[in-house]
């Protein structure tokens, strides 16, 4: 169980809280049993989810309130017990405590995987029950299922002990999306994105992890850091990340949600911001998903061309009610009908709109052959549909004239003859 225990610790004349939390030892580098160049876990943080529901400043405007060089160790996908086990013992070696985001088949997978985290000290959040890289785009039966299905494997495998595990989650390939963001909030869930990645999920060497890791970090100075203990890079350059943020100064930091026995740890609202970000930070290169297609005209962002899609009729329609100038009126729709790229985005064009043109049609393609009065006889007893071109040219139809109505078989019975006559003649 919790027990909130603040012990003092003087150390290179700064004092520092350590927390004792969730059965763990606080773990001062100077503690570290084996390793006195450790790089330790600098203090505990204890949040309130409910109170800031996303962090991370790749996707959000809050982060963790961390000081200069503080990080924050996270790890996704596990457990995996032949790289999670190794990266346990490199973070018990240098005696950092991380948080880890469960993908609940792994819980269900490796049971013993997951108990070994919280074993260790660490915190123990989850990552979805199947870790399907589409909650940008699912529905809101589907996101309650993952999310939902992850917190029960995950407590199953910590024998349903609920204050085992945080009301952290992070949502798989950081694929943002309204629904699950609500979802969770509604869950008291905290829905964590980070502030650098270290690209390890990608094929990259151990070195690229490493360089990665530690620019993305000075870039920033402080931030959560997001990892995998699935990866065997992962595993290749974490001893070398923590001994260089130990050489640069920096510190480990422990987070744990806030409970009715722990309070959250005091903070002023700016602290949840992170400084400025410059041009060497990640989210540069990591752009969000854009919000737009899940919320009103209102709130739409300003018209960035590459970005606009069909639902932006609404604005458009709004903008021609509102009178407003004409290079917008004319500009948008263009974009959005050359990226529309399906038909059945659109409204289905009136009859009238076809059946002039069709008849029109008619007295081009027989006028090599026929005098335009004779032609346009003909047109009137097969309007208003070309049966014809409708014949041999369904995509050029409107939708609706397929249907056998009866003015597209008057129009079948009429115009087919026609045409043919007319080939017979070249
Ligand atoms: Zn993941």
């Amino acid at each position: 169980m919790i027990a909130s225990v603040l012990v003092g610790v003087r150390r290179r004349s700064l004092t520092v809280l350590c927390l004792a939390v969730l059965g763990s030892a606080c773990a001062q580098a100077a503690d570290c049993p084996g390793n006195p160049n450790a790089l330790g876990t600098s203090r505990t943080l204890v949040v309130d989810p409910k109170a800031h529901p996303r962090i991370g400043t790749m996707q959000y405007r809050e982060t963790l309130p961390l000081a200069d060089h503080e990080v924050v160790l996270t790890f996704d996908d596990g457990p995996l017990p032949k790289y999670s086990n190794q990266v346990l013992q490199i973070l018990a070696s240098q005696c950092v405590k991380a948080t880890f985001f469960i993908v609940g088949r792994q819980a269900n997978a490796n049971p013993e995987g997951v108990r070994k985290y919280v074993n260790a000290g660490h915190t123990v959040g989850t990552h979805s029950q199947n870790h399907p890289l589409t909650f940008d785009r699912m529905s809101a039966e589907k996101a309650q299922a993952e999310i939902d299905g992850g917190i029960a494997s995950t407590l199953a495998a910590l024998n349903g002990d609920k204050s085992k595990l945080a009301p952290f989650f992070r949502i798989p390939g950081l694929l943002r999306a309204q629904i699950p963001e609500d979802y969770a909030a509604s869950q008291g869930l905290q829905v964590w994105s980070a502030d650098f990645p270290a690209d390890d999920w990608r094929h990259v060497s151990p070195q690229r992890v490493y360089d990665l890791a530690i620019q993305r970090i000075e870039a920033k100075r402080k931030g959560i850091l997001l990892l995998h203990d699935i990866q065997p890079r992962t595993v290749a350059a974490l001893p070398r990340i923590l001994n260089e943020l130990k050489a640069r100064g920096y510190r480990i930091v422990h987070v744990v949600p806030a409970t009715p026995e722990l309070p959250a740890t005091p903070t002023e609202p700016q602290q949840w911001f992170m400084h400025p970000p410059t041009e060497n930070v990640a989210i540069t290169r990591w752009p969000p998903v854009p919000n737009f297609v899940f919320t009103t005209s209102k709130t739409l962002p300003a018209p960035v061309l590459a970005e606009m899609d069909w639902r932006d009729a609404e604005l458009i329609a709004h903008a021609v009610q509102a009178r407003v100038a004409a290079p917008q009126r004319t500009a948008w729709p263009q974009v959005r009908l050359a990226q529309a790229g399906s038909v059945a985005t659109l409204p289905i064009p009136a009859t009238s709109v076809f059946r002039i043109p069709e008849g029109r049609q008619l007295t081009l393609l027989a006028s090599r052959s026929r005098p335009p009065r004779a032609n346009l006889a003909v047109s009137a007893r097969a309007k208003p549909v070309a049966g014809a071109a409708g014949a041999r040219h369904a995509v050029h139809q409107p939708p609706h004239a397929a249907k056998g109505t009866k003015h597209a078989d008057a129009g079948k019975k009429t115009g087919r003859p026609l045409r043919i006559a007319n080939l017979k003649k070249r």
